[in-house]
């Protein structure tokens, strides 16, 4: 990790609209290592509703977890 301070458990998560992950956020981080500020998919532009990304960033968890299960890597 270089240039961020973003908590180690905060995946990109993937955009409705254009279907890549990968988000620009504006602001720090809340107590729960979440984003404090709006959150936008860096390829079209579209914002993310808190709710939504949420939803969406737990999701993206949990596919992670699968990915890197035990016996992997
Ligand atoms: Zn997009």
């Amino acid at each position: 990790m270089t240039n961020t301070n973003a908590p180690k458990n905060l995946l990109p998560v993937t955009c409705p609209v254009c279907g890549e992950s990968q988000n620009t956020m504006v602001g720090g981080f809340d107590a729960n290592g979440l984003p404090a500020g709006t959150i936008n998919c860096m390829v079209c532009r579209h914002e993310f509703q808190p709710d939504a990304y949420i939803r969406a960033l737990e999701l993206r968890r949990q596919e992670f977890a699968r990915l890197t299960g035990p016996g992997e890597i």
